[in-house]
């Protein structure tokens, strides 16, 4: 197993690199509101929890725009592999530790809850978001039939983890976040995530 890449700051730089490709696509278009203003940079500060040592100061910016369009000014925040809606907890924490504490002992998962910072009540309230919310998501009943055989709601997302395609733990996380892109952000159009798929897809992991 190559779990290495967890306590390497490389790891979390090149997110920030996939969110940055990610907004620099989104800013070549006009607002997704009014389809007339262009995107001006208005980004929200964030304090995430867990992992702090590993990370650099772009953790402490989400990328969002704002519409130049006077009587428009809407708000478009791009997609994110790094943050997870307006949680404290980066996606690939909330990843990590509700995929890993499935299969762990107690101990271990004390341990992990502590190493990453974690209140263990996040923890649990992430179980119930991947058992009720995230199994009758779009995202997941438009993906879920690729799985043969399919994945029930309990596995998740151990299982799925487990089943994506890649080489290593890395590579099957960078997919799972490009997965869940969909649900870090209510104000970009989730039509759009078709072409966001591109950028995951790229060889670049
Ligand atoms: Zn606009």
């Amino acid at each position: 197993m190559c779990h290495a890449f967890i306590s390497d700051a490389r790891f979390y730089q090149f997110l920030t690199q996939i969110d940055q490709d990610i907004a620099a696509q989104v800013q070549e278009n006009n607002c997704p509101h009014c389809l007339e203003g262009s995107l001006h940079i208005a980004n929200y500060p964030r304090k995430p929890r867990g992992l702090r040592e590993l990370l650099d100061e772009t953790y402490q910016t989400r990328l969002s725009f704002c519409c130049s369009r006077e009587g428009c000014r809407r708000r478009c925040t791009p997609p994110s592999v790094r943050f997870l809606g307006r949680k404290v907890y980066l996606g690939v924490v909330v990843i990590l530790v509700t995929a890993m504490a499935h299969g762990l002992s107690p101990h271990r998962r004390k341990a992990l809850i502590e190493q990453l910072d974690l209140w263990p009540q996040a923890v649990d309230s992430w179980r119930q978001w991947w058992r009720v919310i995230f199994p009758t998501s779009r995202c997941w009943l438009s993906e879920r039939g690729l799985f043969i055989p399919p994945i029930e709601g309990g596995e998740l997302p151990g299982t799925l983890l487990g089943r994506l395609a890649g080489e290593c733990l890395r590579q099957r996380l960078e997919r799972l976040l490009g997965l869940l892109m969909p649900f870090t952000t209510g104000s970009w159009s989730a039509s759009h995530s078709g072409s966001m798929r591109g950028v995951m897809d790229t060889q670049k992991m």
